[in-house]
């Protein structure tokens, strides 16, 4: 087998979308599991479409992903330059040796005459007019100035096949086809021409891209053909739905990777996730590392139907990977969404990550666990009501009241202090020490579900904010 190479073509049309990640990453497997070589290449030859700074966020997106291209713009290589409109007098050369061969023509109809085309099944079909067009009358138009574009010439009979090594055999009869246009009137190639001449002259062994490309491949074939170039192989994927209907999409401003790591989501967990939508790894495992994909990923588990986009699935899957961080990065990573959260410049971040690590799924629900620390208004008695405790508000007093005396007398305010003076406190009242837990975790938030205990929570509230809190507690029993 020639050596593999895949290649991530997108357009900077925006933000990364995830069906594209998918594409990117599938490419990167690929090619990693082969030894082969993975290409980044810039489709900017829709002007119109092309996007300030989206190149930016292919770059950022894939290096945050650790998809790392061997060759592309940044990375240079032997086949450059790698962003298409750099190429245009290359598209422009090949497109002209089609024209020497018949296998394309110039055009010249304008939009009134393309206008006026009949409809067939809602569609206009190019007619072949300017394929008749005299060579003499052709040079003279071209002197003349007049717009002209160049055209695939297409047969008009028999039929086009290829393999496809997830879709299998695909036949189109060739009088299907229209004669799409090459070379654009601002004399930049279209996609249908650009695809071809790059991925032969960048040597790309697998192309794998969306399966919006599956109808169009014969057309692609038919060019390759015309150059007496080899056929790549080709792998399409199946399209990521947002329910069952339809489609994520870049242009509805859906599922982009910015908006997901923003949220919180770790670029490990988006990889993994999307890795899982149109591949079926053999097993029940679900969690892979980049290495562990780059082994398992095939060809033959990709699936033959679109997938559904499931947040709650990878949520899920990015709690398992917050869970596994080492402390000091699920800090670093945390802090920016501890600064927007009410607890900001009061209590420690730290003591409260240690306590939410593992129960957090997004790190953007790092505000709504922590606010309630942040204000405080003394419970109710109802509150302390418990029934395997035997709390009703009468002991929840006495127990503040006691509790008072006991942590006035801590000195060192600790965790294992703090733990040690409530376990002397239900002992000398006779209770279990998970009654005196209780009612100090009311006590001190007010609220009745907290990540931590109550040693915790007096922790990191400190000593004197702890006592005055139990006070106004007891006040409000009173
Ligand atoms: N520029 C195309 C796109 O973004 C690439 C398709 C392909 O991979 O060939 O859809």
């Amino acid at each position: 087998m020639n050596r593999v190479r895949t290649r991530f073509a997108p357009s900077p049309t925006g933000f990364m979308h995830i069906g594209n990640l998918r594409t990117a990453l599938y490419c990167y497997l690929f090619a990693k599991q082969n030894n082969g070589d993975f290409i980044l290449r810039i489709e900017d030859t829709d002007v119109e479409r092309t996007v300030d700074g989206a190149i930016d966020i292919i770059y950022k997106t894939l290096n945050e992903s650790k998809i790392y291209a061997d060759e592309g713009p940044l990375q240079g290589g032997n086949f450059g330059p790698y962003v298409q409109t750099e190429r245009k007098d290359i598209y422009m050369k090949y497109a002209l040796e089609l024209v020497e061969k018949g296998a394309a023509y110039y055009c010249f109809c304008d939009k009134e005459r393309l206008d006026s085309l009949a409809t067939e099944n809602g569609i206009k079909r190019y007619d072949k007019h300017c394929l008749h067009l005299s060579k003499e009358e052709i040079n003279e138009r071209l002197a003349r100035g007049d717009k002209w574009v160049i055209r695939q010439n297409m047969p008009t009979e028999g039929v086009s096949e290829f393999d496809d090594l997830v879709f299998g055999h695909v036949s189109i009869p060739n009088n299907e086809l229209e004669d799409q246009i090459l070379i654009k009137s601002d004399g930049l190639p279209t996609y249908n021409f650009a695809n071809v001449i790059d991925d032969h002259l960048m040597q790309i062994s697998h192309v794998m891209r969306g399966n919006e490309y599956l109808s169009s491949t014969p057309k692609y074939n038919l060019l390759y053909d015309a150059f007496g170039w080899e056929h790549p192989q080709y792998v399409h994927l199946t399209p990521i739905m947002k329910d069952a209907t339809r489609k994520l999409s870049k242009r509805h401003g859906d599922a982009n990777f910015n908006d997901f790591t923003e949220k919180g989501y770790l670029p490990e967990a988006i990889i993994n996730y999307i890795s899982l939508l149109g591949w079926s790894p053999k097993g029940e495992e679900e969690k892979f590392s980049m290495e562990e994909l780059i082994e398992k990923f095939s060809i033959s588990g990709l699936s033959h139907s679109s997938s559904i986009f499931d947040e709650a699935k990878m949520k899920w899957l990015n709690g398992e990977y917050i869970k596994e961080l080492p402390f000091e990065k699920f800090m670093e990573l945390a802090t920016p969404f501890f600064e927007k959260s009410k607890i900001k410049g009061k209590y420690s971040y730290e003591k409260f990550g240690k306590l939410i690590q593992t129960r957090i799924e997004i790190l953007s629900e790092i505000p709504e666990k922590v606010d309630f620390l942040a204000e405080f208004t003394p419970a109710e008695g109802e509150m302390y009501f418990n029934k395997k405790f035997k709390i009703d508000s009468e002991v929840a007093k006495k127990v503040l009241e006691k509790s008072i005396t006991v942590l006035e007398n801590v000195s060192d305010w600790n965790e294992e202090n703090l733990h040690a003076a409530i376990v002397k406190t239900a002992e000398e009242m006779e209770l279990k020490s998970g009654v005196v837990y209780t009612v100090l975790r009311i006590g001190l938030t007010g609220v009745m579900v907290t990540p931590g205990g109550s040693p915790e929570m007096a922790d990191i509230l400190g000593k004197e904010e702890s006592l005055n809190r139990l006070k106004l507690s007891l006040e409000k029993l009173k």
